[in-house]
């Protein structure tokens, strides 16, 4: 796998490529790579004659009192695992290869970012992320880039953000890839001791109660997250938000209707986890 630390270099790849009439799949990550990671890597193998995987842990996505300096970084070992998986070039540009002397540009995409993550995160993290996404799009200029449904609220600020100012790009949201106990991966989770590592599983079974609910016909959204929510609360666990939301544009959800996002943040440990489902009414 080649390590490309520059934007022109990474453009001439790519360009290459294009003249040789391959398809470019890109995906973006802040390394620590995973399981999770790692699966949309394959989906990118699998649809793609070029693999870009991105590496760059983003500060404009941190705010000052996040975990930026703590976050976990191993990129020889990254490289390793992005290439087993069929990456073809790890893009791991330093921070002022993005973040020139004099940077001042931001992208913001109003109404999706102001509630969940953004909400309690504050708006600067969307912003920092819409912002890198959109100037890796530019810089790789991929027929497809792969995101995680784990970050469901990334994944619809980044489709708006490329509906919105005509980036040539299909994104792909791919599925939650999970631990045997049911964890969604996160690079986070190393964070875990072992205490804090068990009562984490509740937020997958939190998600698991309220689907049941839904499949015993239960549609009433205060019912649903109170299902969550005292899984939860058995654990120990007080999430930060718990929200039945619409999966397609966040707006607050009184019943479930056809379809409804569930989503879930909590500190556990020393960890910020995020999780979701997709609820899917009986019919
Ligand atoms: P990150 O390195 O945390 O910024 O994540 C990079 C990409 O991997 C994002 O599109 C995430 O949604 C995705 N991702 C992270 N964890 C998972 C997971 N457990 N399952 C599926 N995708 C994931």
């Amino acid at each position: 796998m080649r390590i490309v630390r520059s934007i022109s270099e990474v453009r001439e790849i790519v360009r290459q490529a294009r003249r040789d009439g391959s398809t470019v799949g890109l995906v973006p990550t802040m390394g620590a790579l995973h399981e999770g990671h790692l699966s949309l890597v394959r989906r990118a193998r699998a649809d793609s004659d070029l693999v870009v995987v991105s590496l760059f842990v983003n500060p404009a996505q941190f705010s000052a009192d996040e975990d930026l300096g703590a976050y976990p970084r191993d990129e020889a070992h990254d490289a390793e695992l992005a290439a087993d998986a069929g990456g073809d070039i790890l893009f791991a540009p330093p921070v002022e290869e993005i973040y020139p002397e004099g940077f001042a540009t931001s992208i913001h995409v109003s109404g999706l970012t102001e509630v969940l993550c953004g909400a309690h995160r504050g708006a600067g993290h969307f912003d920092g992320v819409a912002t890198v996404v959109t100037k890796l799009f530019h810089i790789v200029a991929p027929d497809v880039a792969y995101f995680g449904q784990k970050d469901a609220q990334q994944v619809l600020v980044i489709r708006r953000l490329v509906r919105d100012l005509d980036i040539a790009v299909r994104i792909q949201a791919c599925p939650i890839v999970r631990e045997p106990d049911g964890l969604a991966m996160s690079s986070r989770n190393a964070y875990l001791d072992p205490a804090a590592r068990a009562q984490a599983t509740a937020l997958n079974r939190a998600l698991d109660a309220a689907e049941t609910a839904v499949a015993r016909g239960e549609t009433r959204a205060q019912s649903i997250v109170a299902a969550a929510h005292d899984v939860l609360t058995d654990a120990g666990i007080e999430p930060e938000y718990l929200e039945l939301r619409s999966p397609d544009d966040l707006r607050e959800l009184d019943d479930v209707g056809e379809a409804a996002l569930l989503a879930v943040a909590a500190q556990v440990g020393r960890a910020r986890l995020i999780d979701n489902r997709i609820l899917k009414a009986v019919s």
